[in-house]
């Protein structure tokens, strides 16, 4: 068996130790004699799973008690409805910020539901930032104010909590979503679909708080209402049993491994290893401004880009895969979530060098 390092912005790389522990659960699960597909949501075994993957996300970003944490499905893209139809509450408009893609995304579906006010963007410099808090043209009597806190195809990071005042900030963590610790204090909703840095497509995580919820549209679908997800434990309809068991792997490991700290530290070090070497050369580089730039996820351009097949054809034969860039944005891509370990990010530069030396 040989594992590749796999560079894929989502579904993405799974912690190791976890598809070893999954597979050997998988016939029989704790001598349960079934594997977790194949078990009510409602029975013991099921509910013991769910309540420790909660109970562990809780400690892991220590949300505090006035926060419901629900296991939804739909993902991220489903939530760019789903949010406002829960959030209005009464209200006619929101703020977002635009950074991107997702948020480009994110702002598109909302205005099916409000009156969408950008207060910012960074369009016009091809989103290679976050703008300026100072920037910000926000709406005091805007329902919340909407960021994407990690543009997985840009490669934009915010690495600070925007204050907004009194207005609820809602956040699409995605792709940023424990990889490092978050005030969730400072949220009123943070949302992200797990198949980037928590576990398999199916599952998507929200965390809210409470007193924000119990206000939806009215033809807000029942399943997507918060309010009433949150009473039914995230069961008002059948979750995803097996990614949520699969989450719950993911956040042993994390604490395992030292928790989110821990984890940024990491991550920190592997990004560095990659946007040094973008930085010390004429060959690469990064189009994202250095302060605003992704633990998760680094594009980076070849200075000639009819190189760019040949790139990556060479990546793929030292076990390097999934490095093409979003077509929106073109060049590389590499995704070094949690899961990534740095010898990944070091074999990647390696090969960078290698490529350099025989093309440049
Ligand atoms: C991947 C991603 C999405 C879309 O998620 P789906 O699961 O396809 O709905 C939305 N926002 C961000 C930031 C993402 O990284």
């Amino acid at each position: 068996m040989t594992r590749v390092f796999n560079f894929s912005a989502g579904p993405a790389a799974l912690p190791e130790p976890v598809l070893k522990r999954a597979a050997e659960e998988m016939l029989d699960w704790h001598g349960s004699g079934m594997s977790v597909m194949e078990m009510s949501h409602r029975g013991k075994e099921f509910i013991s799973i769910h309540a420790k993957a909660e109970a562990d996300l809780r400690e892991l970003l220590a949300i505090p008690a006035n926060y419901k944490v629900l296991f939804l499905q739909g993902g991220a893209i489903a939530e760019n409805a789903i949010v406002p139809m829960n959030m209005l509450r009464g209200k006619t408009s929101a703020d977002y910020i635009d950074t991107g893609e997702w948020s480009k995304k994110s702002i598109k579906e909302a205005k099916k539901y409000a009156a969408i006010n950008v207060a910012a963007s960074s369009a016009a410099t091809g989103y290679d930032r976050v703008p300026a808090r100072a920037e910000w043209k926000l709406d005091p009597n805007a329902a919340y104010v909407h960021i994407c806190s990690n543009e997985t195809i840009g490669g934009v990071e915010y690495h600070f909590t925007p204050e907004v005042g009194d207005v609820p900030l809602v956040a699409d963590m995605s792709s940023s979503i424990l990889s490092r610790p978050v005030d969730v204090s400072k949220y009123g909703l943070i949302y992200g679909g797990a198949q980037k840095n928590i576990g398999p497509a199916g599952l998507t995580i929200v965390i809210v708080r409470d007193d924000l919820i119990g206000q939806p549209h009215p033809a807000l679908p029942s399943a997507f209402d918060y309010q009433l997800q949150a009473e039914a434990d995230s069961m008002l309809n059948t979750p995803p049993t097996y990614a949520i068991y699969i989450a719950g792997l993911v956040f042993e490991w994390l604490k395992d491994r030292g928790g989110l700290s821990a984890m940024e530290a990491h991550n920190r070090r592997k990004a560095a290893v990659l946007y040094d070497h973008l930085d010390a050369s004429t060959f690469y580089r990064s189009p994202v401004q250095r302060a605003d730039r992704s633990l998760m996820n680094v594009p980076f351009k070849l200075k000639d880009e009819s190189l760019d097949g040949a790139f990556l054809k060479g990546a793929e034969a030292r076990g390097m895969l999934q490095l093409k860039g979003h077509r929106a944005v073109g060049g590389m891509r590499a995704s070094i979530y949690n899961a990534m370990p740095i010898e990944g990010v070091q074999a990647l530069v390696a090969y960078m060098k290698d490529f350099e030396a025989q093309h440049g």
